[in-house]
C-alpha cells in the first residue's frame, strides 16, 4: 500500500470563514485512539487559528482503556517525555456542539516526529491513528478506480449499574425514575418500550442532526434494554466519523437522562450482545453499470465472491479488531444472531458475512462479526483493505462454517494472529499493529489479574467506555 498521506496543514483564511460561519467563539479538538474515546481540548478561537489546530501530549496515543501506560509502548515505540504532538483538523468535519452555542467540535490526526526504538527508525505520530489508516485505504480504492459505500447499524444497551452485594450489577434502564416499570423480561421490536425512551432519542436525533450523523431510524432489539440505530449509506470515512461521534453523544446524552448507554459487546451472559454490522458495497468509476457486486440481471458477480475471499483468508488476524476486548469473545463464544466462524451466505444472522436480500444497485455484503465496542476506523480499514486484497487475488469464497474457519476464541489468541499478520501489517503499518497489540495485551493483563474480572474490569469500565 502506498505510504501514508499526512492530513495537509490548514488554511488559515479558509478556517477563519469557517468558523465564522458556525459563529464558533471556541473549538473542540477531538482526536480518536484505539478506544471509542475522543480525547482532546476545547481551544479559543484565536488560538486554534494561530496553531491550526492545537497540542497534545503524545500520551494519548499509548494508553489503555484504564489509562494505563504499557511498558511495551511507553520508551520503546512513545517518547517517554510525553512530548506533545499536533493534532490537525480536518475541516470539513466541523460541526456546531449540540446545544453548546458558540462552540464548534472538529475530528483531527495527530503529527509529530520521535524515535521508535521498537521500529528502528523516526516514526510520525500519524501512523498512529486508525482515522489516516482507514483514509489510506479510502485512497487504495481510489488508486483503483474503485470506491465503496458502507452502512452502519448500531446496537446499544440502555441500562442502569448497581451494587448488589458489593459486586456491578446491570438492569434495564428506566426512561425517567419513577415513571414506569422496568423491562423485566425483553420485549423485541415493541414500539410501546421504544415509545417510553422517546425523549432520549428525540435528543440523540436532533445531536445527531447537528453533528451530520445520517441516522435513518431506531428500534427496540432482541434482548433486554436494547436498542439499534440504523444509518444511511455513505462514504467510508465520513461513516466511520458519524460512528466514533454517534457512540459519545449516545453515552453523554444518556448520562444526562439518568442511565448508560453501553456499546459492550455483551453485558448479559443470557441475551444477544451487541452488534456493529457494517454493509459494504464497491462501485467502480464510469462506465454504465457501477455496481461491482452484481450484474443489471440481478445475479450477483463474481467480485462479491472475491471480496468476501480476502475477508475470510485474514479474518484470524482482523478479530482483534471486530472484537478487540476480552468480553467481545462471550458475545462469539455464545453465538446469538452473532457469528462465531469466517462464514458467508445469504439472509442467515448467524454468519458472519451476510448477503442481504437486495436488488443489483443495493448488492452488499453485511460483516456481523464487529460487536459494538469495536473501533470504527480500524474495523472499515480492515474490511474493505482485506476485502480489496480479495478483489485483486480474485479467489472464491468456501462456506467457511468448518472447524478450520473457526475464530479465534480469546482476546490473546487474536492478538497473536494479528501480530503475525504480514497482510494487516502491510494494510495498517507496523507502529500501529504494534502499539495496538501490546495496549490490548495490557488490558487483558490489567483484567486477568482481578479477582473476579467481568465485574471489576467489564462492568465497572468497559460498560461505559467500550
Ligand atoms: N445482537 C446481535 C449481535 O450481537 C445481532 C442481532 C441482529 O441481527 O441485528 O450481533
Ligand atoms: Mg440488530
Amino acid at each position: 500500500m502506498s505510504p501514508l498521506q499526512a492530513l495537509p496543514a490548514v488554511d488559515r483564511a479558509e478556517a477563519e470563514a469557517a468558523l465564522a460561519r458556525l459563529g464558533a467563539r471556541s473549538v473542540e479538538c477531538a482526536l480518536g485512539d484505539f478506544t471509542s474515546l475522543a480525547r482532546g481540548k476545547r481551544v479559543a478561537h484565536d488560538d486554534f487559528l494561530a496553531l491550526g489546530g492545537c497540542k497534545l501530549p503524545s500520551v494519548v496515543l499509548g494508553l489503555t482503556l484504564t489509562a494505563g501506560e504499557p511498558d511495551a509502548v511507553f520508551g520503546p515505540m512513545l517518547p517517554t517525555s510525553y512530548c506533545d504532538m499536533h493534532l490537525v483538523p480536518d475541516l470539513a468535519t466541523l460541526a456546531p456542539r449540540p446545544g453548546r452555542a458558540g462552540e464548534v467540535t472538529v475530528l483531527c490526526e495527530p503529527t509529530g516526529r520521535w524515535w521508535s526504538a521498537h521500529h528502528g527508525r523516526e516514526i510520525d505520530a500519524s501512523e498512529l491513528s486508525p482515522r489516516a489508516a482507514l483514509r489510506r485505504v479510502v485512497a487504495a480504492f481510489e488508486a483503483e478506480g474503485l470506491q465503496a459505500l458502507v452502512a452502519p447499524e448500531l446496537e446499544l444497551f440502555l441500562l442502569h449499574r448497581e451494587e448488589a452485594g458489593g459486586k456491578a450489577a446491570l438492569t434495564s434502564a428506566r426512561a425517567k425514575p419513577g415513571a414506569m416499570a422496568r423491562e423485566a423480561a425483553c420485549e423485541a421490536f415493541s414500539l410501546e418500550r421504544a415509545g417510553h425512551f422517546e425523549a432520549y432519542f428525540d435528543e440523540l436525533f436532533a445531536a445527531c442532526e447537528a453533528l451530520a450523523i445520517p441516522l435513518s431510524g431506531h428500534a427496540h432489539e432482541s434482548a433486554l434494554s436494547q436498542f439499534e440505530v440504523n444509518f444511511r449509506p455513505g462514504a467510508p470515512l465520513a461513516q466511520a466519523d458519524a460512528v466514533f461521534r454517534f457512540k459519545r453523544v449516545a453515552r453523554e446524552i444518556a448520562a444526562r437522562h439518568g442511565f448508560l448507554a453501553s456499546f459492550a459487546a455483551k453485558p448479559f451472559l443470557d441475551q444477544p450482545g451487541t452488534g456493529m454490522h457494517w454493509h459494504f458495497s464497491v462501485q467502480r468509476r464510469g462506465g454504465d453499470w457501477p455496481h461491482l457486486f452484481a450484474h443489471p440481471s440481478g445475479d450477483s458477480s463474481n467480485e462479491l465472491g472475491h471480496f468476501i475471499a480476502g475477508l475470510q483468508a485474514h479474518t484470524p488476524a482482523a478479530m482483534a479488531f471486530f472484537a478487540p476486548y476480552d468480553m467481545a469473545y462471550d458475545r462469539i463464544a455464545l453465538s446469538d444472531a452473532s457469528p462465531s466462524h469466517a462464514s458467508w451466505g445469504a439472509e442467515d444472522r448467524s454468519l458472519a458475512f451476510r448477503i442481504p436480500t437486495s436488488g443489483p444497485s443495493a448488492r452488499r455484503v453485511e460483516n456481523r462479526l464487529p460487536g459494538g465496542d469495536a473501533n470504527p476506523y480500524l474495523t472499515v480499514a480492515a474490511t474493505l483493505g482485506l476485502g480489496l486484497a480479495g478483489l485483486r487475488a480474485a479467489q472464491a469464497p468456501h462456506p467457511g462454517a468448518d472447524d478450520a474457519h473457526a475464530l479465534p476464541r480469546t482476546l490473546p489468541a487474536a492478538l497473536d494472529a494479528l501480530e503475525a499478520s504480514a497482510t494487516l501489517r502491510e494494510l495498517f503499518g507496523a507502529p500501529l499493529v504494534d502499539a495496538y497489540v501490546a495496549i490490548k495485551r495490557h488490558e487483558h493483563a490489567e483484567r486477568s489479574a482481578l479477582a473476579d474480572p467481568r465485574h471489576e474490569w467489564d462492568l465497572t469500565h468497559l460498560i461505559e467506555l467500550a
